[in-house]
C-alpha cells in the first residue's frame, strides 16, 4: 500500500449520497449539519479544481514554523489559557515528536524551568507560575517533561509530592476531584493514573474503588460520560477507557456497546469524528475517538475473540486521513475542528495524533501502513512498541515492558514513554502506605480553574 496513489472517496460519484438527510424534519441539528457538509463540499470542490491527482499532502513545513513559533512567542488570542499554560507546551512538544522534528536544548531546558516555576509547592502542577495544582496542568506537564526526557526534565517532578496531591483530591468513592475543592470528572481518574504510572508512584491504595467509579460512567448509548448518567462523550470515553487500561481492568467495561458508540461516531460524508451523538465533526475527535479503537482492539483480542483484523482498526482510516488533510489544515500552518475554524494547538496535535493512528496499524512484525497521499505524509509511529507487545503478549510481560503496554493512554511516544518509565522505576515508590490527610475535596480552598481536554464540549 505504501507510496500508492490511492482514490479519494470525494473524488467517487457516491459520496454524496453519504450527506445527512432530515426526513423531512428541519431542526437547529439538521440545519447546523447541513451547514458543515456544505462547506466540506466546497473544500472538495476546490481541491478537486486544483489537483487532478488524489495527493493530499501534510504541510510539514508549515506545522513546524507555527509549533515552533508557539514555543516562544503566543498571540493575545492565547490570553485565555493563562490557566492552561502547560498544555499549550505539551501540545506543541507532541506535536514535534509526531513530526519527528527535535527539539533544540535550549528551548527543552527553558521548558523544564518554566514547568518547574508552575510546580505547586503542595505538589502537582498549576495551570501557571504561582496559580493552584490542578490534575489537568499536572498530566500535560508531566508528559511535556517526558517528551523531553533528559535529566533536568525528570528531576524537577517532585515525586513524593506529587503522591500527596493525588492524595488529596482523591474521593471515599474512588473518583478524584480535579482540584482541592474542585470538580469530579472522568478526566480526573485518568490524569491522575497517568501521571502515578508514569513516574512509579502508583499504589493500589491509590486507586481503591477508581475502577468502579469509572465504571459507572458508562452509560446505556455504550460510551463513557464526565460523571454517572450523564451524556457518552469522546473525551471523557477516551479517559475513562485509557484510565482503566493503566489499571488493567478495562476488560470490565461492555466492550461490544463500548465499540458500536465508537464506530458510529465516525461521520458519513465527512470522515472526521463527532464527539456525542448529534454534533458536528470536529477534527480533535481524530484521537479521542479514533485511539479508543487500537485499546479496544487489544480488549478484544485479550478476551479471545478470533475475528479481528491484522490489518485495519475498526473504522475508516482512508477516511479520516482524507477529512484532516483536506478540511483541517491551516496553509499557513497548524491544525483545526473544522474549515472555517480557526487553528490552534491544541487541534494541531490532536489532529495529528489522529492522523498517526489512521496511518499505522499493527506492530513490527504486523505492521500495516495506510498513508493517504505522499510519502512524505507519514507521521511518526507512535504506538509501535504497544502493538509490538499487543500481537506478542508471552513475549514482554516483566514489569518495565508490562507499563510500556501503557504508552498509548499517554500520548507520548513510546520511546519517550519507555526511557521515563525506565528513569522512574529506579525510583522507590514513596511511602506505598501514605493515606488521605482528609477528604480534600470539602475543604473550602479557591482554585483557578484550569481547561482540559474535555472541557472541550463539542
Ligand atoms: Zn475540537
Amino acid at each position: 500500500m505504501d507510496g500508492v496513489p490511492t482514490p479519494l472517496r470525494c473524488f467517487n460519484e457516491f459520496h454524496s449520497a453519504e450527506m445527512f438527510v432530515d426526513d423531512g424534519v428541519e431542526s437547529v441539528t439538521s440545519v447546523e449539519q447541513k451547514k458543515v457538509e456544505r462547506s466540506i463540499e466546497e473544500v472538495i470542490s476546490v481541491y478537486k479544481q486544483i489537483h487532478s491527482l488524489p495527493q493530499p499532502t501534510l504541510l510539514r513545513e508549515q506545522h513546524y514554523q507555527y509549533l515552533k513559533k508557539g514555543l516562544r512567542h503566543l498571540s493575545d488570542a492565547y490570553e485565555c489559557l493563562d490557566a492552561s499554560r502547560p498544555w499549550l507546551c505539551f501540545w506543541i512538544l507532541h506535536s514535534l515528536e509526531l513530526l519527528e522534528e527535535p527539539i533544540p536544548a535550549a528551548v527543552a531546558s527553558d521548558v523544564c524551568q518554566f514547568l518547574a516555576r508552575c510546580q505547586s509547592p503542595t505538589g502537582g502542577f498549576a495551570g501557571g507560575p504561582g496559580q493552584h495544582a490542578h490534575l489537568a496542568p499536572t498530566y500535560a506537564a508531566v508528559n511535556a517533561l517526558c517528551i523531553i526526557g533528559t535529566e533536568e526534565a525528570y528531576n524537577i517532578i517532585d515525586r513524593e509530592k506529587l503522591l500527596d496531591f493525588l492524595w488529596s483530591v482523591k474521593q471515599p468513592d474512588g473518583s478524584f476531584v480535579m482540584h482541592v475543592g474542585g470538580e469530579v470528572d472522568v478526566r480526573s481518574a485518568y490524569c491522575a493514573a497517568s501521571v502515578a504510572s508514569l513516574t512509579n508512584i502508583l499504589t493500589p491504595k491509590l486507586f481503591e474503588n477508581t475502577t468502579n467509579w469509572i465504571l459507572s460512567c458508562q452509560n446505556w448509548e455504550g460510551g463513557l460520560s464526565g460523571v454517572p448518567g450523564l451524556e457518552a462523550h469522546g473525551g471523557y470515553t477516551f479517559c475513562g477507557t485509557a484510565a482503566l487500561v493503566i489499571l488493567g481492568k478495562e476488560h470490565m467495561l461492555d466492550l461490544k456497546a463500548l465499540l458500536r458508540w465508537v464506530v458510529s461516531r465516525q461521520m458519513r460524508f465527512e470522515g472526521g469524528f463527532q464527539g456525542r451523538c448529534n454534533k458536528l465533526v470536529d477534527g480533535c475527535y481524530s484521537f479521542w475517538q479514533a485511539g479508543l479503537l487500537p485499546l479496544l482492539h487489544r480488549a478484544l483480542f485479550k478476551e479471545g475473540e478470533s475475528e479481528l483484523s491484522r490489518q485495519r482498526w475498526m473504522f475508516e482510516q482512508q477516511a479520516l486521513q482524507e477529512y484532516i488533510l483536506l478540511c483541517c489544515q491551516n496553509p499557513t500552518g497548524g491544525l483545526l475542528d473544522k474549515p472555517g475554524k480557526s487553528r490552534d494547538f491544541y487541534h494541531t496535535c490532536y489532529c495529528l495524533s489522529g492522523l498517526s493512528i489512521a496511518q499505522h496499524f499493527g506492530n513490527v512484525d504486523l505492521h500495516h501502513e495506510i498513508i493517504l497521499g505522499r510519502e512524505e505524509n507519514r507521521l511518526v509511529r507512535g504506538r509501535r512498541t504497544f502493538y509490538h507487545i499487543y500481537w506478542s503478549s508471552i513475549i514482554y510481560m516483566h514489569l518495565i515492558l508490562c507499563n510500556l503496554l501503557l504508552l498509548l493512554f499517554y500520548n507520548i511516544c513510546p520511546e519517550k514513554v519507555a526511557q521515563a518509565v525506565q528513569h522512574f522505576l529506579r525510583l522507590p515508590v514513596p511511602d506505598v502506605n501514605k493515606q488521605p490527610a482528609a477528604s480534600a475535596g470539602d475543604r473550602p480552598e479557591d482554585s483557578a480553574s484550569t481547561s482540559g481536554s474535555a472541557d472541550h464540549q463539542s
